[in-house]
């Protein structure tokens, strides 16, 4: 369990990370998003040890970091696993001597690294590269090298820096799954650092944005898509532009799994006996659920009647105003 109260963080008198709060759980996979230079690596680097904060609190497992010499931290360390955008192998090095070296620095016996790297090479799915170099690998093959690497001690924790933002978008998925099946299969928290938030719909359970160091928003993913705050909008940018008509009420529904197969409009358009028409539409899929969103358009008249009408069903909607068009 990662638990953070308070934490400030400071370069050359720069704030960089401004009253952080946030409790990430055992077996989680949490999503840390925010623009480049929001401070997402500098909080991972905190969780790890590799800063130290100004103040505030951040504990993992009990462990609060400031409180311990160098030496403590590297030991403590070994509860961390971390990953990078480039991956960061030893290009002389075998894939078997990659994912041997953390167990060699830290003097295990010889058929102990042995017994453990074959083991982590079937998780990956790689024993058939345990003698090439990283040269002759694919970006997907040499992040699982890198994966099975941070897997080597056993940790309790695998932080994840913009682990595939090198990669195209089906060697992401493959990496992505694999992050889950460790993930449900070892008990390990997974700690993604992205910009991509198909990442973070897709294996997320857990999210917060930051925005020039401080956390705008957090929770379930589910949740903050279909509230919307200014960060996520922010972060989504123009493809959520929607061009609306301007003339009627524009009507936005929200609707979650529970309530997507309710034909809700056909339902709504019979029962009330009006016309409106349908402005524009969007279903995405999350990791545990799926999401909707439906725009109508209605006569200004209509507006009460189709609002009792949605609330009665316990549907989410709201008017878009002028502004937000
Ligand atoms: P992100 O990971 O969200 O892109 P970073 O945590 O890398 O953001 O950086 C946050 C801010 O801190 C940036 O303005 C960056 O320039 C600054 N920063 C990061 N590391 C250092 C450092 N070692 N010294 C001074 N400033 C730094």
């Amino acid at each position: 369990m990662i638990e953070i109260y308070n934490l400030q963080k400071s370069y050359d008198n720069t704030k960089i990370l401004k009253n952080i709060d946030l409790t990430i759980l055992d077996g989680e996979i949490y999503g840390l998003v925010g623009r480049s230079g929001a401070g997402k690596s500098t909080l991972l680097r905190c969780m790890n040890g590799l800063e130290q904060y100004d103040s505030g609190s951040l504990k993992i497992n009990g462990f609060e970091i400031k409180d311990h010499s160098a030496q403590e931290i590297r030991q403590f360390r070994k509860n961390i696993g971390m990953i990078f955008q480039h991956f960061s192998l030893m290009e002389r090095k075998t894939v078997y001597q990659n994912i041997a070296l953390p167990m060699e620095c830290w003097n295990y016996p010889k058929k102990e690294i042995d017994k453990r790297v074959k083991e982590l090479l079937k998780i990956v799915d790689l024993e058939d590269k345990i003698n090439e170099r990283p040269r002759s690998l694919s970006g997907g093959q040499k992040q699982r090298v890198a994966i099975a690497r941070a897997l080597s001690l056993n940790p309790k924790i695998l932080l994840c820096d913009e682990a595939t933002s090198a990669l195209d978008p089906k060697t992401t998925q493959s990496i992505l799954l694999l992050l889950k099946k460790i993930n449900e299969t070892l008990g390990i928290a997974v700690v993604l650092v992205t910009h991509q938030m198909s990442v973070v719909r897709q294996v997320c359970n857990k999210m917060c944005i930051l925005e020039n160091g401080e956390i705008t928003a957090k929770g379930a993913v589910g949740e903050i898509f279909m509230k919307r705050p200014q960060s996520l909008k922010n972060l989504l940018g123009d493809d959520e532009e929607e061009v609306l008509p301007l003339n009627g009420t524009n009507i936005k529904i929200t609707y979650t799994e529970a309530s997507v197969n309710e034909r809700v409009l056909s339902d709504m358009a019979q029962k009330l006996g009006i016309g409106f028409s349908l402005v524009w539409a969007k279903t995405e899929k999350y990791r545990d659920m799926v999401l909707g969103w439906v725009i109508i358009n209605v006569d200004e008249a209509n507006v009460p009647v189709v609002g009792e009408y949605l609330t009665g069903l316990r549907a989410r909607w709201e008017v878009l105003n002028n502004e937000s068009q």
